[in-house]
């Protein structure tokens, strides 16, 4: 007997997974980012698994971002898509680059986000893009980034211009902060602390967070007096 559609469905987003190696590198997508988090995830510690709703979701956004780029491609416009740079052992992929040497990401939201949306409101995609734009200035002769928010539920839209001289120096610093981490990591055993509790509770980024569970090891671990870091 035929399987439910939602296995054969959940089978195929599982078979077309981009899987990832691990790799000590910071990807721009990492800034923002709690420095336990992403120093577990380039130390090698196990991330869990994403369940098969978020990676539907994921699969949904990458529709709406192969939608995006695909009209820029059929208006003349696109320069190039998924454009992979590297530089200083940090590592990313921009979605697109139009003509007038504009670097565009692409962010699919649910368009509760669109109440609130500013154009600061979210730091993380704002150094992330900056960052874009500094690794690939020279090789796009790029002059501006953007972030493009496309709401999935209601296709709401909005658009704006990355302040670079403002968001550069702060994606910057963030990069020291997170080499400094690894290097406390690396060279004594030291991993950042967790995220502060707010208003008495954990954030809400250790609620998503997919190294959690390593995280509460390590912390389990630790406090038994072990070392936590792979062997060699
Ligand atoms: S669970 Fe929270 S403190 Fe731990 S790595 Fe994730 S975000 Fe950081």
């Amino acid at each position: 007997m035929l399987s439910s559609i939602t296995i054969l469905i959940d089978a195929h987003i599982a078979s077309s997974e981009r899987k990832h190696a691990p790799s000590e590198s910071i990807y721009a997508t990492d800034l923002g980012s709690c420095l336990r988090k992403v120093t577990m995830r380039r130390a090698g510690f196990k991330s869990d698994p994403y369940d098969a709703r978020t990676l539907r979701v994921f699969k949904v956004g990458n529709m709406y971002h192969d939608f995006i780029t695909d009209a820029l491609e059929a208006q003349g416009v696109l320069v190039a898509k998924e454009v992979v740079g590297k530089k200083d052992n940090i590592s990313l992929r921009v979605d697109a680059i139009i003509k007038g040497g504009i670097l565009v990401e692409i962010k699919s939201v649910n368009s509760r986000k669109f109440s609130y949306l500013k154009s600061d409101s979210d730091p993380h995609y704002l150094m992330q893009t900056a960052i874009g734009f500094h690794i690939l200035k020279d090789e796009y002769k790029l002059t501006s980034a953007r972030l493009y928010y496309v709401s999935k539920d209601d296709l709401r839209i909005l658009e704006m211009e990355v302040d670079l001289p403002k968001w550069l120096p702060r994606a910057l610093t963030y990069v020291i902060d997170l080499n400094n981490a690894w290097k406390k990591w690396t060279d004594f055993g030291q991993m950042p602390s967790l995220l502060p509790d707010v208003g008495g509770k954990r954030p809400w980024h250790c609620r998503y967070c997919n190294m959690l569970t390593s995280c509460k090891d390590f912390r389990e671990k630790m406090e038994n007096g072990k070392d936590q870091r792979p062997s060699p």
